[in-house]
Parts: structure tokens; C-alpha cells; sequence
């Protein structure tokens, strides 16, 4: 499974965090923006939210 610790953009207009390692918009968060964690963003991103859904 692909699903692993959550991690999520530095930038204040992303909303969302991610925790599946296939998700595109979760790598494409460049490194410097990167943090580890939920953090504050009480949503997932919709397209972890699929994949782990697909079992992906
Ligand atoms: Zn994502």
C-alpha cells in the first residue's frame, strides 16, 4: 500500500493534505515547500482521498 504518513505544502492556499505516494499534486510539492504532518490542513486531497479508496 502506498498510503503513508501524511505530508502537506508549506503554501497558505493549499488547503488539503496528502497521504497516498502515488497522488501527482502531492508530488508535486517541491521540496522546500514540504512538511511532514497534517499541520493544520484539516481536509485530504481528493485525489488521495481516490486512490486509497481504489486501494491504490
Ligand atoms: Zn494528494
Amino acid at each position: 500500500m502506498p498510503k503513508i504518513k501524511p505530508w502537506r505544502s508549506k503554501r497558505p492556499q493549499s488547503k488539503v493534505y496528502h497521504d497516498n505516494s502515488k497522488c501527482h499534486v502531492g508530488n508535486n510539492i517541491e521540496k522546500a515547500n514540504m512538511l511532514l504532518g497534517k499541520g493544520n490542513k484539516q481536509y485530504r486531497c481528493n485525489i488521495c482521498e481516490k486512490l486509497n479508496n481504489q486501494g491504490k
